[in-house]
């Protein structure tokens, strides 16, 4: 089968499409056809070896996928041939602690799809049957691909790490990316008044057609100061983030009373300089979220099929193209998601 893979990391456009053998599943494993499959910022990551997670190489990336069960392990019952599937992306053991009590994004033993072991950039991927999640029949594997990663990461954000009261202010930091493209639409549903960035007009133009009431200008050194005025000067209820760096400090800014950051990733750095002072003075909260539970991931795709949610999608290339989709997330012009469809 062909398959997409990173064969050097640190130096970005290092791939190849390789003819590679078809996996075969272990007892407790599926192979699924792969259909489609979204890039997101891990993927990246993974290309310039900024993960701090040993990986081998040659690997296959991709961790928001989608296609159709083809084979299946010999102790497996729930899942036969033909079953529409997306696939979790962060692999847990279904034993420890966190994943009995459901928290799977905290298992003692997690694995990442398309860092640790082959991904979805590939015509099949065999994966743990435990992490395949049904799809309902109103979701098509472009809507899956578009969300299942990405918008189960806002979902776990907004209903999971925190909880969103309606009437309150929700600050969702980048209108155009997978993470805010969901979060703008799920914390308006949630009943919640939504202002978002973008450095573009056109990112600004995407949040306010997603439901944001405001889309600031993110390249404006005083864009906290337009969200302070935007609630009365009182600040926002919680921040949406996933950028860090000095923005985490700008978040902090804009932040109310008794407010919460989230954050699920840092693309514009790892490392923050705070000042407690106002924190503790103001009591806020600046809270970790980490991937999505097999739960969230269900009703992603169920709030997908009621078209409560709507994917946001960029470009779709077809597989032999890859490199193209890579250099289209890496140039940050992307509105919405970039997927990579096997069949088209
Ligand atoms: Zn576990």
């Amino acid at each position: 089968m062909r398959a997409f893979q990173l064969m050097a990391q640190g130096t970005p456009g290092r791939f190849e499409l390789r003819d590679v053998p078809e996996p075969h599943p272990g007892p407790e494993e599926v192979v699924v056809a792969i259909h489609a499959c979204g890039l997101n910022r891990l993927d990246l990551w993974l290309e310039s070896s900024g993960l701090p997670i040993p990986t081998t190489l040659p690997r296959t990336p991709g961790g928001e996928m989608a296609g159709v069960v083809c084979a299946t392990g010999s102790a497996v019952t729930d899942w036969s041939s033909g079953d529409r599937v997306a696939v979790q992306s962060n692999l847990f053991c279904g034993d420890c602690e966190f994943c009995q009590r459901g928290e799977e994004s905290l298992c003692l033993t997690g694995e990442l799809l398309g860092v640790t072991r082959d991904g979805g950039l590939a015509e099949q991927v065999c994966v743990p049957a435990r992490s395949l999640v049904r799809l309902p029949d109103q979701v098509d594997f472009q809507t899956s691909a578009a969300l299942t990663l990405a918008g189960s990461t806002a979902m776990h954000m907004l209903t999971n790490r925190t909880a969103v009261q309606p009437g309150q202010w929700v600050l969702v930091m980048g209108a155009s990316s997978g993470v805010g493209s969901a979060a703008i639409q799920i914390a308006r549903r949630l009943g919640a008044r939504v202002i978002t960035t973008g450095s573009t007009r056109e990112k600004r133009c995407l949040g306010e057609s997603l439901g944001a009431e405001l889309a600031v200008d993110s390249t404006s050194p005083d864009w906290p100061r337009q969200v302070r005025q935007a609630t009365g000067r009182r600040g926002v209820d919680l921040v949406i983030e996933h950028v860090g760096g000095k923005t985490l400090n700008q978040c902090f800014d804009c932040l109310a009373r008794g407010g919460t950051i989230v954050t699920c990733g840092a693309t514009g750095g790892r490392e923050v300089h705070l000042n407690l002072w106002p924190i503790f003075v103001k009591q806020q909260r600046l809270i970790g979220s980490y991937g999505r539970t097999r739960a969230e991931i269900q009703s992603t795709l169920e709030w997908a099929a009621t078209g409560r949610l709507k994917p946001v999608v960029d470009r779709i290339f077809p597989l032999a193209e890859a490199v193209s989709a890579f250099e289209r997330l890496r140039s940050r012009q992307a509105l919405g998601k970039v997927l990579i469809c096997m069949h088209g």
